[in-house]
């Protein structure tokens, strides 16, 4: 299993909880000059394995315009093998979804796309207006709503818990009915306080306060009853699925599957021609990968890229490591026949207990 993930490093807003890394989105031409150089590093990029899976995320890649989208799969077609691809998901923020309507969303469809991730975050407008959301509970529904007038039969959505006190996950379950359809798939993150986002000064001049662990442990587990409740099968920490719709692109990530990156910030995870495991990722620069993708064509700017990026070759302790706890996120959790055997590694009672 091999994906791509493609990395859109724009927002419109930015949400007080977000650490991801997105530039304010200005006009049409910074887009359209982003895409350009995108499509030059897709024609610099090799990956030897078939891609299975593709993801656009970001940042917010529904701020992009069909015809830019057709541009990144024009690219993408032209440089990989993708007549295999499985899946191919997109995010989308509701707001953008109702701004363009559902033209859009089949042209995404005629493209290949077939499957949605939306940011939800919540079905309350008072968490959401603190969250900067640009959306509010009813144009979430309604974005949703379009979404399955579309025909889209794969929709994912976020939610996010932990950033009040006495979460009611009653409100959620009887919002997710109401919805017409249940999604396919929910990923409900905890809030974490990122250094230097809008919560994180808000918390600091008295504005905000996170709820108590016990208190997000409660919300956590009264969501895990509640998604069990409705059909949802629990297959990674965050991450809850009808069955047969868990995500084949992020189970690849778990899974410690090879992917390639693109885009400002973007993180890779190749095998090389010696077998190595080799972490690559871009620096988290628009500029410097705008300048880098106008460059003209050829050996020199396929060169040049490695000025944006930073790589290490993992060590086996690194591999085994990231094999566990990528693992444990996940209900298959570590498979023993890909921990190669290490002396240091079977005396730790908790990991062989696991294996
Ligand atoms: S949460 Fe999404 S929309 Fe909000 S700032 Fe982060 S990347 Fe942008």
């Amino acid at each position: 299993m091999s994906g791509i993930y493609i990395h859109i490093p724009f927002c419109k807003t930015h949400c007080t909880y977000c650490a991801f890394y997105s530039e304010l989105l200005r006009d049409r031409q910074g887009s359209e000059s982003f895409v350009s150089a995108l499509c030059a590093e897709i024609e610099d990029s090799a990956f030897p394995d078939n891609v299975r899976t593709l993801y656009i995320g970001g940042g917010t890649p529904s701020v992009l315009s069909i015809s830019e989208f057709k541009a990144i799969t024009a690219a993408l077609e032209s440089k990989f093998p993708v007549s295999g691809l499985e899946e191919f998901t997109v995010e989308v923020n509701p707001d953008d979804i109702l701004h363009w309507g559902q033209d859009y969303v089949e042209a995404l469809k005629s493209l290949g796309v077939n499957r949605i991730s939306m940011g939800v975050q919540s079905f309350d407008d008072g968490e959401l207006h603190l969250m900067g959301r640009r959306h509010n509970a009813e144009q979430a529904k309604s974005a949703y709503n379009l979404l399955l007038n579309s025909h889209i039969d794969n929709i994912s959505i976020d939610l996010i818990f932990g950033f009040r006190e006495g979460l009611d996950t009653a409100v959620i379950e009887a919002e997710l009915l109401n919805l017409g359809r249940l999604p396919q798939h929910i990923s409900c993150y905890q809030l974490s306080i990122e250094e230097g986002s809008g919560l994180d000064r808000m918390q600091q001049k008295g504005l905000y306060a996170m709820p108590a662990d016990e208190e997000c442990e409660r919300q956590y587990y009264a969501i895990c009853s509640m998604l069990k409740r409705l059909g949802y099968h629990h297959y990674e920490i965050s991450n809850w699925a009808l069955p047969g719709f868990e995500s084949r692109h992020n189970s690849a990530y778990w899974n410690h599957s090879p992917y390639l990156g693109l885009g400002p910030g973007a993180h890779s995870l190749i095998i090389d021609e010696k077998g190595n495991f080799i972490r690559r990722w871009n620096d988290e620069c628009l500029e410097k990968y705008l300048q880098l993708g106008s460059m003209a064509p050829g050996s020199e700017r396929q060169r040049a890229w490695n000025t944006l990026r930073g790589e290490e070759r993992l060590t086996p302790e690194q591999i085994r490591e990231e094999r566990i706890f990528l693992g444990l996120r996940t209900d298959k959790g570590v498979d023993g026949q890909r921990i190669p055997e290490d002396k240091w590694f079977v005396s730790d009672s908790i990991i062989v207990d696991m294996l």
